[in-house]
């Protein structure tokens, strides 16, 4: 399954928060053994969010987007993912009166959050344990868009409490690596050395590294379990 991650926030844009988000999900995709197609930051911005989710679903199964879920009037990722698929939202009553508990009933405090709790009827809604904005999995026609908060103490634990469990589902293949250190060759001479390897293996693949202790190659297998890869890998 390919998929595209989008962090959304003006504040990634501009260099004021660092995109934390994106490598702790690029990580733990790698090892459910999921394609990163993608990563893109976009502004506080619809218009342009709207195009980067329409034309990625062009090319990718899954785009999953952090930040913009809050209730303020440039939180918009949620609505503007719910304006692709054209579809019709309704109030999500489990997060309705998650709110209202976490409100204590305030009225204006609900009216100001209440387009939180309301999504697509066909949507999964990921419930926010450690906030006010559940996150979701929207569906149609065999392509998803998943939504999940921006701060990561929210988006991390929704990730992996919730996401990451309907992932595992769909995958069917992990993503395993082994290093082998290489001494004292530099990293051209090691690369010329195992040209044919570098440049005719997919499965498994072999990349040469400069790291500061000296040259690695790193071997990557894609296979059903670590057992088959590591017998990949071997030879
Ligand atoms: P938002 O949900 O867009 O209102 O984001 C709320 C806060 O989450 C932001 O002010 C950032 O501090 C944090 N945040 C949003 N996106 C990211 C990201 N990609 N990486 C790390 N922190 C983020
Ligand atoms: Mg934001």
């Amino acid at each position: 399954m390919d998929i595209e991650i989008i962090t959304v926030g003006t504040e990634l844009l501009l260099g004021d928060t660092l995109d934390t988000n994106s490598h702790f999900l690029s990580k733990e995709l790698k090892n459910l053994g999921f394609n990163i197609y993608k990563k893109v930051t976009v502004g506080d911005n619809t218009d342009r969010l709207y195009k980067e989710i329409k034309e990625g679903l062009e090319k990718v199964d899954m785009i999953i987007t952090t930040g913009g879920l809050g209730p303020t009037n440039d939180d918009l990722t949620k609505e503007t993912a719910i304006r692709v698929f054209e579809q019709e939202v309704v109030l999500h009553k489990e997060s309705y009166d998650r709110l209202v508990d976490y409100f204590e009933g305030r009225e204006e405090a609900l009216e100001g959050n209440t387009k939180q709790a309301c999504f697509p009827e066909s949507a999964t809604v990921l419930r926010n344990d450690h906030g006010t904005a559940p996150g979701a999995i929207l569906e149609k026609s065999g392509k998803y868009i998943a939504v999940l908060p921006g701060p990561p103490a929210e988006m991390q634990p929704m990730y992996e409490n919730q996401l990451k469990p309907i992932l595992e589902e769909k995958a069917d293949s992990i993503i395993y690596s082994e290093s082998l250190s290489i001494g004292r060759l530099g990293e051209w001479e090691m690369a010329k050395k195992v040209q044919d390897i570098l440049e005719n293996y997919s499965n498994p693949t072999v990349a040469p590294y400069a790291k500061k202790e000296g040259v690695i190659l790193k071997i990557t297998a894609k296979a059903a379990d670590k057992e088959q890869a590591l017998a990949m890998i071997q030879p």
